[in-house]
């Protein structure tokens, strides 16, 4: 059971308990409130088709009516009126159990239907994804190889053609593979200055070739965090990676690390192209890509990564006023 079954369990219980208690208790002293009691056990009905559907709604109904049957024996008058009017009740109580049971249920295949197909699709989207990006640097090996075979053009050349689409298939597989195994951390008190000087510094061969400048503003001394530093220094490469690739010849990113009382901000901005409000919403969202040779994977790995160390990533960007991605990880001052 779910942790929120539990709890609307429970409050359908006290409910039910309360309202029992009222019957018993003031009868048959004050017998005029038993109507409105009555009225009562419709909200524990309601609860428990809401949370458990059809099934949920009789149980309660009829627990209802066994509580209830002592009080409707004991109170019979033998009157007709005012007898069908409360067998009336009783029936309308079990009608509303069965129209609210059967409607929540109706709506919950649905939306397992929904999801279902949601989901069939968003796995269909990925395969081909996948195979689309596959596709190109294969494309490209199978003709500079049938280059070097037929010993045409400059083979040299060719063979560097064919490494760099190996590679390019190789980080494409690297992505897919860090995006869909689950990320078993090693956490250690490591510096996070360090962490963000080795990504930048493997980012620093891209940067000179975009003509980009990468800036480090980190603390003077150590800001040791609790982390596993492999995995925070890939998050933070693919966020200096795509901070790169959206700034112009002669722009700046700026990596800095901020620690406060009881989080580190770590941020990376850009003076880029930013985001339109489509690209930042679905910024997480797996093989979401602008780019050509994009995988639309880094994202969505370094948002794993963090959520991972219990952090919180955010981003604001405008278009043409560029972007920063802050990142809030766990950290406790002087420890
Ligand atoms: P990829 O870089 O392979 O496209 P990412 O998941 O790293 O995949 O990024 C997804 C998309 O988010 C990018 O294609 C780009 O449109 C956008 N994006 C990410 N970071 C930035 C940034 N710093 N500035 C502008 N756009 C960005
Ligand atoms: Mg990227």
């Amino acid at each position: 059971m779910t942790v929120r079954r539990r709890y609307v369990t429970l409050v359908i219980c006290l409910f039910f308990l309360l309202i029992t208690y009222l019957h018993y208790s003031t009868f048959p002293r004050i017998y005029s409130f038993h109507d409105i009691y009555k009225e009562f056990y419709y909200i524990p009905i309601f609860l428990g088709a809401l949370a458990f559907g059809l099934k949920g709604a009789l149980l309660i109904y009829a627990s209802i009516f066994v509580f209830d049957l002592p009080f409707v024996i004991e109170g019979w008058t033998g009157a007709f009126v005012a007898e069908a009017g409360r067998l009336l009740h009783l029936g309308l109580q079990g009608l509303f159990a069965i129209f609210a049971g059967y409607l929540s249920d109706r709506e919950r295949k649905a939306r397992t239907h929904a999801e279902k197909e949601r989901y069939l699709a968003r796995t269909g989207q990925v395969a081909t994804a996948i195979v689309h990006d596959l596709k190109n640097p294969l494309i490209s090996i199978l003709g500079f190889s049938k280059r070097i075979k037929d010993k045409k053009g400059n083979v040299d050349e060719a063979i560097d053609m064919v490494r760099d689409s190996a590679l390019t298939m190789q980080k494409i597989v690297q992505d897919v593979l860090d995006f869909a195994k689950p990320l078993n951390l090693t956490l250690r008190r490591e510096d996070i200055r360090e962490v963000i000087d080795k990504a930048c510094r493997l980012c620093e061969t891209k940067a000179e070739g975009a003509g980009v400048e990468i800036v480090r503003r980190v603390p003077a001394s150590p800001v040791s965090i609790e982390m596993d530093s492999f995995h925070l220094e890939r998050s933070l490469m693919n966020l200096v990676s795509n901070a790169i690739e959206a700034s112009g010849r002669g722009q700046r990113v700026s990596v800095s690390a901020t620690p406060g009382k009881y989080k580190c901000t770590i941020t990376v901005a850009d003076q880029g192209s930013g985001m339109d409000e489509e690209t930042l919403e679905s910024i997480f969202v797996p093989f979401t890509t602008k780019k050509k040779e994009g995988t639309g994977l880094g994202m969505a790995i370094a948002k794993k990564i963090v959520d991972a160390h219990k952090g919180k990533i955010d981003i604001v960007s405008r278009p043409g006023q560029g972007t920063e991605v802050r990142i809030e990880l766990p950290y406790r001052a002087g420890r």
